[in-house]
């Protein structure tokens, strides 16, 4: 089922600003999207208007053809499941599971058995066969977001949307279930929408990502596209790391003061036009130690260990503050050092467009 979201608008009463200026989204049949962004950025309340919790001030909502914006939850037929979902303490898992069909009006309510067997299949599909006599406090937190997934999908939702539902567990956990959500995606292919704030889940999850802050979508791309591409200062700062250069563009070439940095061609400038702004580059994407087009003279500041790798503090000419700088951790270098640093790509924003950075 395809989902379109199209110019979203909603204020809450005695807000400064709009929760959402204008929002437009569209998943495609099977698309696991995320919402990726900070908190307050609107996530939330946009999950809540495509699921007809919550109402637009304007914009329209479309499941496939068909003008979803009048039609209550239920008739839109969509499964959540969100950070804390509570499972009824005193219910089995079976009966959690089912809960959403036994409370049906009788005539559309499934028989006992019926919603039995279901239970048990969707508990075999959420692969947790075998645990439908516990109750909710003989699971793990991971086996309960698994239950309350399996109890979304009970109603045989045309959507999935998930807010958050790894945000309370531990970091372990979360990445199995990340996998693990991943994979069954791929096995059932439901159109999903997964709100998260937390970049290494988007990326690694969805087939698409949108980024949404203060109420708009600042981009919206592949993994690589927003990773190796970001739209915005914005996105660029909040995805990965990365150290913003004073720099100027002419010609299409960075300079650093009167120093060409020879970037390679592959990457890509967010802007054609040439002036003054801000280069950013990623600690992978900087080279030290090699000479080659471009190179400068750096200063070797500080080193440590990090994880993998080394982590470099430099000082470049031309630029006030220190750079970081990822190593292999073979190269070990000295502070006072003097070395040749080489950018292998970044990503140039002008000072008009650098200054929405937040
Ligand atoms: P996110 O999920 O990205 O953290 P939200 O959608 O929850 O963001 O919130 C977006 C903005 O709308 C925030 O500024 C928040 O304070 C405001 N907001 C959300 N829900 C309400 C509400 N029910 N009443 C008033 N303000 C709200
Ligand atoms: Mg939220």
């Amino acid at each position: 089922m395809q989902i379109r979201a199209q110019d979203i608008v909603k204020s809450f009463p005695g807000a400064r600003r709009s929760a959402l200026e204008g929002v437009s989204l569209n998943v495609g049949s099977g698309e696991l999207v995320a919402l990726l962004g900070p908190s307050g950025g609107g996530k939330t309340t946009l999950l809540r208007i495509i699921a007809g919790l919550d109402l637009p001030d304007s914009g329209k909502v479309f499941f496939g053809d068909e003008d979803a914006s009048e039609k209550s939850v239920q008739e839109r037929r969509v499964g959540f499941v969100f950070q804390n979902y509570a499972l009824f303490k005193h219910l089995t898992v079976e009966d959690n599971i089912g809960f959403g069909l036994d409370v049906r009006d009788r005539a559309q309510r499934p028989p006992k058995a019926e919603i039995r067997r279901r239970a048990l299949e969707l508990l075999d599909l959420v692969q947790l066969k075998g645990l439908e006599k516990r109750r909710p406090s003989q699971l793990s937190g991971g086996q309960r977001q698994r239950v309350a997934l399996a109890r979304a999908l009970a109603v045989e939702p045309r959507v999935l949307l998930l807010d958050e539902p790894f945000g309370a567990l531990d970091a372990k956990v979360r990445r199995e279930l990340r996998s693990w959500l991943r994979e069954f995606h791929a096995r059932t292919g439901h159109t999903t929408i997964f709100v998260t704030h937390d970049q290494d889940e988007a990326l690694e999850l969805a087939d698409r990502v949108a980024v949404l802050n203060g109420g708009h979508i600042e981009q919206i791309g592949t993994p690589d596209e927003i990773y190796d591409h970001p739209a915005t200062p914005f996105v660029n700062g909040f995805i990965g790391e990365s150290t913003a250069i004073s720099a100027h563009l002419r010609e299409g070439q960075v300079f650093l003061g009167d120093h060409r940095l020879e970037l390679p061609k592959a990457n890509r400038l967010a802007t054609s036009s040439d002036g003054e702004g801000q280069l950013f580059v990623r600690p992978q994407d900087i080279l030290i130690g090699e000479e080659g087009p471009g190179a400068l003279q750096a200063e070797v500041l500080s080193v440590r260990r990090s994880g993998p790798t080394r982590r470099a503090e430099i000082a470049l000419p031309y630029e006030q503050s220190s750079i970081e700088v990822d190593t292999p951790a073979s190269v070990t270098f000295q502070p006072g050092e003097r070395v040749p640093v080489r950018f292998l790509r970044g990503t140039f924003f002008l000072k008009a467009d650098a200054a929405g950075a937040a």
